[in-house]
């Protein structure tokens, strides 16, 4: 789990392999996607797609289809935002110290375009011990059978 925060410090540059204007952003994103991709919003709880969500499948970054999570590693975390233990793969997200709202928070993104996914907190259950509460907003749910 260590790794996971060192790999984030590192990508705190911001740059990133896709990288658009707020124009181009606006153009393919949702209002709700890009308040939360772009602006780093969030969403109200138990309102999203996803919180609720158990079908088998990925679920990809909204703004660019980066593979972020899968059904496998999400778990009922009764906040109302979809939760994971894990991403997909390592460095598929990234992550930031966040100190917004007074709090210390760690921020994640997708490693590919920088969008705002949520944050990943230290009272998960295993194998990590991680609770990754991502934005449904952020997510885009692909069924397991459109796989591989
Ligand atoms: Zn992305």
């Amino acid at each position: 789990m260590i790794t996971v925060f060192l790999i984030g410090a590192a990508l705190a540059t911001e740059l990133f392999p896709i990288m658009k204007t707020p124009e181009e952003w606006r153009a393919i994103l949702s209002p709700q996607a890009y308040a939360v991709l772009r602006e780093e919003a969030t969403e109200a709880p138990f309102t999203g797609p996803y919180w609720n969500h158990h079908a088998p499948g990925v679920y990809s970054c909204a703004g660019c289809g980066n593979p972020v999570f899968r059904s496998q590693d999400k778990f009922d975390s009764g906040t109302g935002w979809p939760s994971f233990t894990a991403p997909i793969a390592p460095d598929h997200v990234g992550t930031r110290q966040d100190f917004s709202w007074g709090r210390i928070r760690t921020e994640v993104h997708c490693a590919r375009c920088g969008g705002h996914l949520g944050h990943v907190f230290p009272d998960g259950p295993q194998p990590t011990g991680l609770r990754y509460c991502i934005n449904s907003a952020a997510l885009r749910f692909t069924e397991e059978t459109d796989q591989k």
